[in-house]
């Protein structure tokens, strides 16, 4: 009989694909996974729902937060505030239920150092170059934003010897069936009698 479930950190560069591959699991039926909703200071996009899809939160009130020691970790990134919700991560595993966290790689690192037995997940692109191709197809930034990004993505992806898996995603379904088989193993593993 499971007791504590796992805390799941799907991490990797910015582009890379994190959300998508995130989504495609949650949209899986019967997926076992709770989803811990973060907070932002950033601004709703559209059709976003405030507690779906993020805790949209002013400036003061993540500072306060930050204060008072509610989040497990938390970074800024590009000009806003990001972080995960503490007490629900905690109560969540200790009701036995596996958490899956999707954050930016420096939150992963703050998790690491808290949650050493957590189980860390590195999304990675095929390579660097489909990597900028993907920045460049979103078609939001300059091309001084897209050096920036693709600089801090190559600091990002040396920082992979971190996590105990890396995962490719050349397709989604195939990173979501990699990303269950490495659960399921994982429980396999640990669950020894
Ligand atoms: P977006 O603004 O596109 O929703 O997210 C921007 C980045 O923030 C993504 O890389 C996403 O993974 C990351 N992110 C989302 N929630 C959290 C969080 O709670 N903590 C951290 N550290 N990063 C997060």
């Amino acid at each position: 009989m499971r007791e504590k479930g796992l805390l799941i950190v799907l991490s990797g560069p910015s582009g890379v694909g994190k959300g998508t591959v995130r989504k495609a699991i949650f949209s899986q039926p019967g997926t076992a996974f709770e989803y811990s909703i973060s907070m932002t200071t950033r601004l709703p996009r559209q059709g976003e729902v405030d507690g779906v899809d993020y805790f949209f939160k002013k400036r003061e009130e993540f500072e306060a937060l930050i204060e008072e020691g509610k989040l497990l970790e938390y970074a800024e990134f590009v000009g806003n505030y990001y972080g995960t919700p503490v007490d629900y991560v905690r109560e969540t595993i200790d009701s036995g239920k596996d958490v899956f966290l999707e954050i930016e790689v420096q939150g992963a690192k703050q998790v690491r150092e808290k949650f050493p037995e957590g189980l860390f997940i590195f999304l990675a692109p095929p390579s660097l170059t489909e990597l900028e191709s993907r920045i460049v197809t979103r078609g939001t930034e300059t091309e001084e934003a897209i050096k920036g990004r693709m600089k801090v993505a190559k600091e990002e992806i040396e920082l992979m010897d971190l996590y105990d898996y890396v995962v490719e995603n050349d397709h989604v379904d195939a990173a979501c069936a990699r990303i269950n088989a490495i659960v399921i193993a994982e429980h396999c593993r640990r669950e020894r009698v």
